[in-house]
This record gives structure tokens, sequence and C-alpha cells, in this order.
């Protein structure tokens, strides 16, 4: 008869795509985030198209007939980005965050809102499952240190609404905030950004109800203020849709004295429309 410890060592199923896998998601899965980060807009998180080389004159030696071209041109996958550690350390901006700056000074992204992402967000949102909160904290995280910007004084997830606190029964940004914030060493709280009301759901609303339904929505706690006052914090929440909810949180931050806030999602959702 096998033993328990046996038992608990064989592979599971992978929540993402469901293969056999020692993981609660398979090392495929994973790979898809961090084999190939993309260039995002450092304000916005969207992607940006990559630099397109200018026409290199061929060395002397070079053959300059269509074989490289041609090799070239049959690839269709887009070119990635170098290796992590050759990674650009300041991404640039989006034509519409250079002319029209968010509240926020930084947005992070790890990953696409796509396949797998997309599933395992909404599986530990929407179905109770906080198992895969671990490993959606851990792609945010490597692309934290990827990036290697300055760490914030604080760590905030995204406040959830009180009723939809209840009806859920955790804060999913919760979830991944604090691991994030206990691998960084940073501390985390629940306690300076709030949500006193709830509003409608966004995914409901359109572009400009979203920025409405949001404007307002965030609160700091007039008593912890000073806790805010000249610090560095970054909120994490699970997606970025709009960035209207990005946008809000980060006024409300400002405006209660904080220095500059940093937004780090899981996933970017690609841009409406
Ligand atoms: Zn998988
Ligand atoms: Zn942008």
């Amino acid at each position: 008869m096998p033993r328990l410890a046996e038992a608990l060592r064989l592979p599971t199923l992978c929540a993402a795509c469901h293969a056999w896998s020692r993981a609660r998601v398979c090392d495929d899965c994973r790979a898809v985030a961090t084999g190939t980060p993309r260039l995002r807009c450092r304000h916005c998180a969207l992607p940006l198209p990559l630099p397109t080389p200018g026409p290199r004159p061929a060395p002397p030696d070079e053959p300059s007939s269509g074989a490289a071209s041609a090799s070239a041109s049959a690839s269709p996958a887009p070119p990635p980005l170098p290796p992590a550690s050759a990674a650009p350390a300041a991404p640039s901006a989006c034509g519409r965050c250079l002319r029209q700056p968010p509240a926020h000074a930084t947005a992070l992204a790890a990953v696409d809102y796509d396949a797998p992402w997309d599933r395992l967000i909404t599986r530990l949102k929407f179905h109770d499952g906080l198992d895969l909160a671990p490993v959606l904290a851990d792609t945010l995280l490597a692309a934290i240190r990827l990036h290697r910007n300055p760490l914030p004084d604080w760590v905030l997830p995204a406040p959830l609404g009180p009723g939809r606190l209840r009806e859920r029964g955790y804060n999913q940004a919760w979830e991944i905030a604090r691991r994030v914030a206990a691998a960084l060493g940073r501390p985390a709280r629940t306690d300076l950004l709030l949500r006193p009301r709830d509003g409608e759901r966004q995914t409901a609303l359109d572009l400009a109800a979203r920025a409405a339904n949001v404007r307002d929505a965030y609160a700091v706690d007039p008593r912890r203020r000073a806790l805010l006052a000249g610090r560095t914090v970054a909120v994490v929440d699970d997606v970025m849709t709009t960035g209207a909810s990005a946008e809000a949180m980060a006024r409300t931050l400002r405006a209660a004295g904080a220095a500059s806030v940093a937004v780090w999602v899981v996933a970017r959702t690609a841009e409406p429309g």
C-alpha cells in the first residue's frame, strides 16, 4: 500500500494546460511569461513595438544575396527580447503616455492577459483558486526583479469594496501583494489605501464609464496619511485593463502625500478597441 508521502509526490495536472506536472503550473506554461519578456511602456505597461533596425551596410565579406534575408523573413515570430540579463533597464513610453503621463510614475506587467494566464487569474478571482496565488506572485516577482526599479517603501494591494470582499471571501490582489512584498523584504499593508464603496463591476462598463466609476472610489484613511507622506508605494493588482483603476488609485495616493506610485500587475490586457 503506497504511503501518503509517496502519494503526495505524484504528478498533478497543470492548472493552465492540464498536462501532467509536478508543479501547480507546468514549466511550459510558466515559460510563456519568463521566456520572452516584452518591451512595455514604462507608464501604462502596454507592449511597445520593438525598434526596427535601420538599414545596415553589408560588410564586404558578407554575401548580399537573398539567402540571409529569405531565412529571416521565413520566420513569422517577432524577434524575442534579449535575455533577462541584457533586458533594457529603463523601457521607454508609448505616445499616449508621453502626451499625457498618468498619475502613477511607472507600471509593470509580467505577462499579457492571454492564455494561460487569463484562465489562472479568472480561477483565482472567481473560483476560489487561492492555490494559484503563489505561482501568480512568483510570475510578478520575476518581472519586478527583471526591471530592477527602486523598491517602494510600502506595497499595497488594490483594495476591494466591502461587498465584493464579503462575496469573494478574500482579496486576490492581497494574496499576490503579500507574497511579493515578503519576497522583496518590503512591508505590505491593507489599511492605507481603501475602497469604501463597491461601485459597479468594471467588466460591465465601457471605457468612459469605467473611469467615472472608479474616479472617487478610493480613499486613504485620514489617520494614516502621515505614513504616506513623502513615501514611495507600489500598488499590486491582478490585471490592468483600461488603467482607469490604476489612475484613480495613484491620484488618491498622490493627493494623500505619496511621493510616487508604481503599479505592479500580473497581466495586462491588450489596448481596448
Ligand atoms: Zn501547463
Ligand atoms: Zn503608455
